[in-house]
């Protein structure tokens, strides 16, 4: 899956005489499909629903097609909370899983109707504070497992060492306090993986919440309403990688529903995600053209995107397949450095990756960008960065955002003042 691109290469070429390299394209029939797919699988629980993180593709036309699929939103800023709006996702649909929030913010979710889900039991009184002395009606609290859960990994780290959620102790301590406070509804939230590829590791999470669930009902006669069991799924950024078995997952987290949720009188309990990546990831391709080639100790082909367009290569040394279009069936038979023009040295798309020979005006895909691509993008050195393509349905191209430009870049600054500053 890793290496299909959804346009042929005549009509690539021609699209990019309409949109110039480099930029970002969208597929929406696969993104649909595989949202369908997911639901599909989670279809056995009573209550089920997918929050799409808006961080990993902040793109509301991106939101709309997610929110027409049924899909909420996972908020953690201002501008997701805005960005869910435009897109008509709003109230419940919309999960605030945030940390180190201003009240402002808090105030905004409030208003538009989101779950509020607390990183720590010091922001029941900071929420409360911020909301003129009223707790909303709903609140959830993201748990912190610590070393209870193995795992973690380069992204998230280990949980004891993860500044998110509240530990066990607090976690009780905070559903009671809530609920003399007048709270009617609670959720329970964690998420302690990141690019997590083993399907064991979700089922395992579900099995941590599940028992937590149980313990609060027990202890303080609280029915947990529902469980949001985060993001991490991975997905397969190499060929031999397998993506996540989603039905396996959902079994599994079913098997355990059924001993432990509905004997204990908790069900129906909604069993939601806020997953990013493997929702758009493999749908998304960074296009780019091969501008420079040098020959010194290495082979490098210079291309006209660079690190500030998709920042995981040299941020996490992370892997995207990379493919020439038109020479897809070519032998790989040179070595390269896939560079960007950052005036720094992590800029590298690929480092001593095999492809074919690359000639100056090729078209390189940059595969599994689709999440947490564009949205990391970033500045320095004075980069603009690429803008948004979406391949619809239909097959035609629309732009839903433009690419950046100078009037952009320098639009915090007062350029006139600078010629009168002495
Ligand atoms: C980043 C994040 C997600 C989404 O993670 P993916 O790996 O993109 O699925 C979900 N929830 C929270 C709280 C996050 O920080």
């Amino acid at each position: 899956m890793s290496t299909y691109f959804p346009l042929s290469h005549d009509e690539l070429v021609s699209l990019i005489k309409r949109f110039p390299t480099p930029f970002y394209l969208y597929d929406e029939k696969a993104i649909r499909e595989n949202m369908r797919a997911f639901t599909k699988s989670f279809s056995m629980f009573p209550i089920f629903r997918e929050h799409f993180a808006v961080k990993a593709l902040p793109n509301p036309y991106i939101l709309k097609i997610l929110a027409d699929e049924g899909c909420g939103t996972d908020c953690s800023s201002l501008a997701e909370l805005v960005l869910s709006k435009t897109a008509g996702i709003t109230g419940e649909r919309i999960m605030f899983t945030s940390n180190e929030t201003p009240a402002s913010e808090y105030q905004y979710a409030f208003e538009c109707g989101a779950i509020i889900n607390m990183d720590d039991i010091s922001h029941i009184d900071f929420l409360k504070n911020a909301l003129s002395g009223k707790l909303p009606d709903t609140l959830c609290f993201r748990y912190n497992p610590g070393a209870l859960k193995k795992g973690g990994n380069e992204i998230i780290g280990k949980p004891e060492e993860a500044k998110y959620g509240l530990t066990r102790e607090q976690i009780f301590s905070a559903y009671e306090k809530c609920k003399s406070e007048g709270v009617k509804h609670f959720g329970l939230h964690t998420m302690v993986a990141s690019n997590e590829l083993n399907p064991d590791f979700f089922i395992d999470t579900a099995d941590i919440l599940f028992d937590l669930c149980v313990e609060i009902k027990n202890l303080l006669g609280i029915k947990i309403e529902f469980v949001d069991l985060g993001g991490g799924i991975g997905i397969p950024y190499k060929v031999e990688q397998k993506a996540v078995d989603l039905d396996y997952v959902a079994s599994g987290i079913k098997k355990l529903y059924d001993k432990k949720i509905v004997p204990n009188d908790l069900s129906p309990l909604g069993i939601y995600w806020e997953c990013g990546r493997p929702i758009t990831g493999p749908y998304g391709y960074l296009v780019a053209r091969a501008i420079h080639e040098k020959h010194i100790w290495r082979e490098y082909i210079g291309v006209d995107a660079s690190m500030a367009d998709l920042m995981r290569p040299g941020m996490y040394g992370a892997y995207h397949e990379i493919t020439v279009s038109g020479k897809e069936h070519m032998p790989k038979e040179c070595v390269y450095d896939i560079v960007g023009s950052l005036c720094e040295n992590c800029d590298k798309f690929a480092v001593q990756r095999k492809l074919p020979k690359i000639s100056i005006g090729d078209i390189l895909i940059i595969h599994d960008a689709g999440a947490h691509g564009r949205a990391m993008g970033f500045n320095y050195n004075g980069k603009l960065r690429c803008g948004e393509l979406l391949l619809r349905e239909d097959r035609s191209v629309v732009e839903i955002r433009r690419r950046e430009t100078l009037d952009d870049y320098f639009a915090t600054l007062n350029m006139e003042g600078v010629q009168s500053f002495r």
